[in-house]
């Protein structure tokens, strides 16, 4: 089958104060459909950054990035946008939602964006899969973080994205709420065949995948299938 992303000699060189900073050199990688993958590696060694231009978010300075036989680097910012909306789901360490639309409102955007029918009950629909049908009027700054997480995720999941980028999902959630939220994760996974990519420093998480791909200084450390879940 053909691979859902592939990251060929991409480089990401940021520039400030003049100065051009390496912050990733080279990566090459290909993820395969439906398929489950952790990426680790210290704070700063480029993980975000690698996520970013895999998901879209930005762009590469070198080498190519294909989402779904797209290749994103030919393609205009408002372009980009159309292949993220159709394909992508993305979440947050810090969850950002709207600060000033309710949950249900927050879950209703993309729906929006994309055209979509019926956007209130398919977006109710989303919150009530996501446990936090009685949230729905909530603003964020009235849910915990882990409902806020939620609220995330069922934004993320309202396009059925092919693929679901994650970015330290758990990072500000206890052990209890940060269980809850990798199971609604992996479920997306099991049950829709949603191609997981999830940046993490848990190394417990990292293992419950099918592949953990560690990153250093900007690098690829080692990528291996291993799983001891
Ligand atoms: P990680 O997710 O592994 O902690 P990041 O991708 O966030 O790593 O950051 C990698 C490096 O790139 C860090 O040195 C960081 O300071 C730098 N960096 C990240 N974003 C930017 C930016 N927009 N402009 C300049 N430097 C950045």
């Amino acid at each position: 089958m053909e691979n859902i992303l592939n990251i060929r000699n991409v480089s990401k060189i940021y520039q400030s104060a003049g100065q051009g900073l390496t912050v990733l050199d080279n990566i090459n990688f290909s993820i395969a459909p439906a398929s489950t993958v952790a990426i680790t590696g210290p704070s700063g060694s480029g993980k975000t950054t690698l996520l970013g231009l895999c998901a879209g978010l930005d762009r590469a300075s070198s080498g190519t990035v294909e989402l779904n036989g797209i290749a994103l680097e030919k393609l205009s910012e408002d372009e980009r946008a159309a292949v993220r909306n159709q394909y992508v789901g993305f979440i947050f360490q810090n969850f950002q939602l709207l600060p000033t639309l309710t949950a249900l409102e927050n879950v209703m955007v993309p729906l929006e964006l994309r055209g979509a029918k019926n956007i209130k009950s398919v977006a109710m629909e989303l919150l009530d899969k996501v446990g936090l049908a009685d949230r729905a009027q909530h603003y964020p700054v009235q849910l915990s973080g882990g409902e806020q997480q939620r609220v995330s995720l069922a934004r993320a999941f309202s396009n059925q994205p092919a693929i679901l980028f994650a970015d330290e999902p758990t990072g500000n959630l206890d052990a209890e709420t940060s269980e809850k939220i990798i199971r609604l994760i992996f479920d997306l996974n099991r049950d829709a065949g949603t191609t997981l990519v999830i940046v993490t420093h848990d190394l417990e998480l990292a293992a419950r995948t099918g592949r953990t791909i560690k990153i250093k200084g900007g690098a690829i450390f080692s990528d291996e299938n291993v799983s001891y879940a």
